[in-house]
């Protein structure tokens, strides 16, 4: 049998069985801050923090809703997050989520979205993130968030089914 994380199973949007460390991620946006030469704001703080506790994907509504900011602000606020490299966007779903993999600058980010359950994976590839840079290149478009999504049916559903 496979080892179950802690978090597994709790709540169908639960992604990725992931165990999220707030710290990591805090200290991620520490230093990226330090590295940007701005500071770590007790909202930038704030803003994390929803995710750390959340276990799941925010809609914007959702974040503005606890931050309780002007729109512009929170848009602000996530993008810095995001460069960060401590939450995700979900495009096609208007979704951010933590993140807790190190990936590295550049590197293209695969969500595999499950049409059933609704379960978000990622993974990455260096083909899809060397592909993609190509790709961009040719239209002289400056990549900034290279991520793809892809809809589908994940194990756990496809397995259900087969039953
Ligand atoms: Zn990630
Ligand atoms: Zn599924």
């Amino acid at each position: 049998m496979r080892p179950r994380t802690q978090r597994e199973g709790r709540n169908p949007r639960d992604m990725m069985a992931r165990t999220l460390d707030s710290e990591v991620l805090e200290t991620r946006a520490r230093l990226h801050a330090a590295s940007k030469g701005v500071p770590f704001t007790p909202m930038r703080q704030r803003a994390l923090a929803l995710f750390g506790t959340a276990n799941k994907p925010l809609t914007l509504s959702e974040i503005t809703e606890q931050i309780n900011v002007h729109r512009v602000q929170v848009y602000r606020l996530l993008e810095f997050l995001q460069e960060a490299g401590c939450i995700h966007r979900l495009a096609s779903r208007s979704l951010y989520f933590a993140c807790e993999h190190l990936h590295s600058e550049g590197e293209a980010v695969v969500f595999m979205i499950c049409n059933k359950c609704g379960a978000i994976q990622e993974t990455t590839s260096g083909l899809v993130t060397r592909g993609l840079r190509g790709a961009a290149r040719t239209r002289g478009f400056r990549v900034k968030h290279p991520t793809v999504e892809v809809e589908g049916e994940c194990a756990k559903c496809a397995a259900g089914r087969a039953v």
